[in-house]
């Protein structure tokens, strides 16, 4: 695995990225600068419920505090490239640039539970799995905890309606840029920021197990998910290289650990390639892998991309899988299809926008 550049220099400027600190290294800053403490409080305020982007809007604070600011830190922002709208469910595909010319994507999805968004951890992603897009080109780089906010930030504004769900499922595997996204989970989730809570959110991973391992340590209210795609370690390794990493065995008991240590109920990914992981007889291995696992199985029918000739398995198929492992009293559901008319799976309009090719959507780009 190749090294990952760093992050920090595609900034043009040596300023720090405010946005990026939580109160208490906040309340340090301030310090060291020889500012009162409880100015941190204020300024966490303007940045992460105001949503200021300029340190002149933050009037509470003294002019010459405002422009000593100015001077050490910025408040990054992500520039809204493209948004593509579903005629059919509402859901909007965001395309974001971020500093050194790359793109990122979003989706933001309304369910009767609320408002979700999909976020990218990462611009690309190194860990190469058969079927998805994000990864064609390899790992660009990670995306730090504010260009991670800035995708909820952002979409907020635009939408003017309040996001209370979050799945990390965009580009990029989360664990794979562990530090950044931890503290993205803590910001978003602090009482003093946007207060999403952490039962809302939803981290997916395609089975790192020392960082699975780590993220159980850290008592965090998240739900797990585990992208399993098979139920025997050979399958697993024709779709995902990481499988050659860790047997399922290994993923099985690093979601076991995470569920003693936080108690939150494990979901499965299950994405349904015909002819390679939907038999009745991969079903079958499949709930004696998952006897005794507080679990619940999400089935994805793959969604096939131009790149690979993968084929989504038949309706058919997706429902014997399904009554199969309800047979033995696995909770399942077949995932929906949201966006269908403005281009399916993940990293998909990325590569689009990156090729440079001329937008190819059904949907209506309203930017
Ligand atoms: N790196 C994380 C997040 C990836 S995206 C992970 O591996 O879990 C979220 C889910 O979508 C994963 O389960 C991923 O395997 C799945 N996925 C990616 N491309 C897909 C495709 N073309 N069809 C169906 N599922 C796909």
């Amino acid at each position: 695995m190749g090294k990952i550049k760093n992050t920090e220099s595609y900034h043009k400027t040596e300023l720090k990225d405010i946005k990026s600190y939580c109160e208490e290294e906040l309340k340090e800053q301030m310090t060291q600068m020889g500012e009162k403490p409880f100015r941190a409080l204020q300024i966490y305020r303007w940045l992460h419920v105001e949503r200021a982007d300029t340190f002149e809007q933050m009037t509470n604070l003294s002019k010459s505090l405002r422009e000593k600011l100015s001077k050490e830190y910025e408040i990054r922002t992500l520039k809204k490239e493209k948004v593509f709208v579903s005629q059919i469910d509402g859901t909007r595909k965001y395309l974001f640039r971020i500093p050194g010319g790359s793109m990122i994507e979003s989706v933001f999805m309304r369910y009767h539970h609320g408002n979700s968004v999909c976020v990218s951890t990462q611009s690309g992603c190194r860990m190469g799995c058969r079927f998805c897009a994000s990864t064609l080109n390899g790992l660009e780089r990670n995306l730090t905890a504010s260009e991670l906010l800035e995708q909820i930030y952002q979409i907020e504004k635009d939408t003017g309606e309040r996001v209370s769900n979050i799945v990390l499922m965009g580009s990029g595997e989360p664990l794979d840029n562990f530090d950044h996204v931890v503290k993205f989970i803590q910001l978003i989730s602090d009482v003093h920021g946007a207060h999403i809570s952490q039962r809302n959110i939803t981290l997916s991973t395609c089975g790192i197990v020392p960082e699975m391992v780590k993220l159980a340590d850290l008592h965090l209210q998240i739900t797990l998910a585990l992208s399993l795609h098979a139920a025997d370690d050979d399958t697993r390794k024709t779709l995902m290289p990481i499988a050659r990493k860790y047997s399922i065995a290994q993923v099985l008991d690093a979601c076991r650990y995470y569920f003693e240590k936080t108690k939150r109920r494990i979901t499965l990914e299950y994405s349904l390639v015909a002819g390679v992981n939907d038999t009745m007889q991969e079903a079958e291995r499949l709930c004696r892998l998952l006897k005794g696992l507080n679990c619940h199985v999400n089935l994805i029918p793959v969604n096939p991309i131009q790149e690979r000739d993968f084929r989504q398995s038949g309706q058919k198929a997706v429902l014997q899988f399904k009554s199969r492992l309800e047979k033995n009293g696995i909770n399942v559901t077949i995932r929906r299809e949201m966006g269908r008319d403005i281009n399916g799976a993940c990293g998909q309009l990325r590569n689009e926008a990156m090729k440079g090719r001329k937008e190819q959507s059904d949907g209506k780009p309203d930017h």
